[in-house]
């Protein structure tokens, strides 16, 4: 690290809290000194209390953007220039891009899941998603798989403080893209069942599997997975969750963790700040 820094290194942050935790200043460093640039990644305490001086900070020191994460991910949008417009349907910004002092806000979670789809030569365009969750993962994956060209998506939640933002996403859906998007309650079994087994790919955006709920998945029947779908849960700590073992005991093909999602959300933003493409491969090997 102390080769690479100089007067002329350019400053990345991450803006959050808490976040001494994150692996992204690794992912992002090694990357950057595996292809010679000349950037620094750097993680910042920031709550929504200090998050304007913080933001107004990235056009002061000509840094060149920030990763954002909680709390600051809507908070972040009324102190920023533009959105992209998937940042604007999500209603949530990860990344912040400095052209100059304009400040432009995107959420690559989305095109993350969908480009790690993309890294496994899976293609869900025209197809139908059944997507459960509608926190922070589960809007940007179905905003994202929306746009992308997904033909129909059918949304559960548990009826939660999460309910409202299922039925949001919907209507966004439904009134922005091309994508039929139906609105289901988790506590509906049989439904669920029914929808799975018309799908072509189940994906899982809740907290179900990750710690402190490493023992629980939605679905415990094998059955209700046929072997030529994907199963996607997004969680990559555990590597192998209890839904991937339910899909794997079904034969299903497909069953993926969320880790190349969570590389390629990097990745999307790696690209947007520095023009090049991360060395996701390298990265993974090296940190995972
Ligand atoms: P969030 O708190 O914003 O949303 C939580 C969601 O889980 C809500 O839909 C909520 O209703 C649901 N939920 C919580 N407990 C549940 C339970 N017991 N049963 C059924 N549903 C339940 O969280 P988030 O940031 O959206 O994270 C959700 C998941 O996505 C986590 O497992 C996280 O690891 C994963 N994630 C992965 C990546 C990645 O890059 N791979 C990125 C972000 C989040």
């Amino acid at each position: 690290m102390t080769e690479r820094i100089d007067g002329h290194t350019i400053l990345i942050g991450l803006m959050a809290y808490p976040i001494r935790h994150s692996m992204s200043p690794t992912m992002h460093n090694n990357a950057f000194a595996k292809l010679g640039l000349n950037y620094a990644y750097l993680a910042f305490e920031v709550t929504n209390d200090t998050l304007p001086q913080a933001i107004e900070a990235i056009r002061t020191l000509d840094m060149r953007g920030s990763n954002i994460s909680m709390p600051n991910k809507q908070k972040v949008i009324p102190l920023l220039d533009q959105l992209d417009p998937a940042a604007e349907m999500v209603g949530a910004v990860n990344t912040i891009v400095n052209d100059a002092g304009k400040l432009t806000g995107y959420c690559t979670d989305g095109t993350g899941f969908m480009q790690s789809l993309k890294d496994e030569n899976l293609d869900i365009t025209g197809e139908k998603m059944v997507l459960v969750g509608a926190g922070g993962a589960g809007t940007a994956i179905a905003i994202q798989a929306a746009l992308d060209g997904v033909k129909e998506i059918a949304l559960f939640n548990r009826q939660d403080e999460f309910w409202n933002n299922a039925q949001r996403n919907v209507e966004v859906i439904n009134e922005k893209t091309n994508c039929q998007a139906t609105l289901h309650a988790l506590e509906d079994q049989a439904d669920l069942k029914a929808e799975i087994q018309d799908s072509a790919i189940y994906c899982d955006a809740t907290s179900a599997g990750m710690n402190p709920l490493e023992d629980l998945t939605l679905v415990t029947n094998p059955d209700w997975f046929k072997s030529d779908m994907i199963v996607f849960d997004t969680v990559y700590a555990p590597r192998t969750t209890k839904l991937m073992t339910v899909a794997q005991k079904a034969g299903v093909k497909h069953v993926l963790n969320g880790l190349g999602m969570m590389l390629e959300q990097g990745a999307e933003a790696f690209k947007l700040w520095t023009g090049e493409p991360m060395p996701v491969d390298y990265i993974r090997d090296l940190l995972f």
